[in-house]
């Protein structure tokens, strides 16, 4: 961590006026919005801790102070939002499985209620709002995807799964969603107007998925999870290829794709942002292969109770190795080494052989990692501008500048107007 200069980095913190006691669950969703036609305007929504129950709206003065210009209290804690900045509307998710849309007024200034949706049947975890189709889509700890219409605010279609749906990606064109679970799975579906069908499920990873981001221009899915990896998925190139990328050294909690510069941002519960260069081309980690003794030196393992007693020696506990994906004793792999071309920025077991493969250079590091300072539980980012928000469990909203790392692509291809 923090190999980057952080002097490079403006930092502008918001600091909740509320309690200090730090929630024993603190539910928080953000969504860093800019007015494009006027750079002053910032608009930080939140949604705090539960005991608040309340949405706020921060806008940034003229002073460069940011400052709450609604608060609305809400009947039931709030777990998810999603806010279309064309039309305004936001849709807030609760704990108590309702979904309510509000509509914000153009100066900022108020918020009037519009629907109450009962998407749910618990905590609503993820929400996306399509405005051609007038869908309101979202995920809830009632273990289902459900879609409403938010014209006649009726249920269109529902889906269940086998645990917790956490996360949420929709694919506006092909009406594709994906729905991550607290089992580790990813389940693609195509969404109808009454019905759905199961396209296929990605499994890779060996904890919760916690963040999903989907980039339907080149048609990739990224997935972080609490096995603090993140595997980007080649949907486009139906190969099935997909890509591990370890850097965290605690779950990840949310990722945004720049697909302008192919940098993908990851946070952490642990504080750490990275900034992964998917702009070259990386090595897909291999599948770990299964033996029943060393593929080095040929000593068996300690279940192989037949060739310990033939050749009369003690069993040896499995390793893998994480570049050829061998099943190795420790013996035969003794060594640790980074290898980020398949996305191992930190010292992993490798096998003697492969580790004498490995020069220097293959050691360069394909990310750049950041301290953020607060275990991040939520992050959103305004890519036009090069702005990050992340919020965290200490109730701190930091605002960052992200141009300095994410490249002058996005201070030239956009930000002029
Ligand atoms: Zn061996
Ligand atoms: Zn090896």
């Amino acid at each position: 961590m923090g190999k980057l200069n952080l002097n490079s980095y403006k930092e502008d913190t918001v600091v909740w006026r509320g309690s200090l006691k730090v929630s024993s669950r603190p539910v928080i969703t953000l969504t860093l919005s800019s007015d494009a036609r006027d750079d002053a305007h910032t608009t930080v929504f939140s949604s705090p801790f539960p005991q608040h129950r309340t949405i706020r709206v921060w806008l940034k003065r003229d002073s460069g102070q940011y400052w709450p210009s609604i608060y609305h209290t809400m009947s039931s804690p709030c777990s998810a939002m999603a806010y279309h900045h064309d039309s305004r509307r936001i849709f807030v998710g609760q704990d108590n499985g309702a979904i309510m849309e509000f509509h914000i007024s153009e100066d900022f200034n108020k918020m009037n209620f519009v629907k109450t949706y009962p998407a749910h049947q618990n905590r609503v975890s993820a929400i996306t709002f399509c405005l051609t189709s007038e869908w309101v889509i979202s995920t809830g700890h009632d273990k289902c995807i459900s879609w409403m219409c938010t014209r006649s605010g009726s249920m269109l279609g529902r889906h269940y799964f086998t645990s917790w749906a956490s996360c949420l990606q929709y694919d506006y064109e092909t009406r594709y969603a994906f729905v991550g679970d607290y089992s580790g799975q990813i389940t693609l579906l195509k969404l109808e107007q009454n019905t759905c069908s199961i396209i296929t499920t990605l499994k890779g990873h060996e904890g919760s998925i916690t963040s999903l981001w989907w980039d339907p221009v080149q048609r990739l899915l990224f997935s972080g999870a609490s096995d603090h990896s993140i595997i980007m998925w080649d949907i486009g190139g139906r190969k099935g290829r997909t890509l591990l990328l370890q850097g965290h050294h605690d779950k990840v909690q949310a990722i945004c794709y720049i697909q302008l510069t192919r940098q993908l941002v990851s946070c952490s519960a642990d504080g750490g942002i990275a900034v992964w260069n998917m702009d070259i081309s990386r090595e897909e980690a291999p599948q770990w292969l299964e033996s029943d003794s060393c593929q080095k030196c040929e000593q068996p393992f300690f279940w192989n109770i037949k060739q310990m007693w033939d050749t009369k020696t003690l069993g040896l506990r499995q390793h893998h190795c994480r570049k050829c994906g061998q099943a190795v004793c420790g013996k035969c792999s003794t060594k640790r080494s980074s290898y980020p071309i398949m996305g191992f920025e930190f010292q992993v077991r490798v096998c003697d052989s492969c580790f004498e493969s490995i020069k220097d250079e293959d050691r360069t590091s394909l990310a750049t990692f950041h301290e953020g300072k607060h275990n991040i539980s939520h992050m959103s980012m305004d890519i036009s501008r090069g702005l990050m928000v992340t919020c965290g469990s200490d109730r701190i909203v930091k605002i960052w500048d992200m141009t300095p790392v994410v490249g002058c692509s996005l201070a030239t291809g956009f930000s002029s107007r």
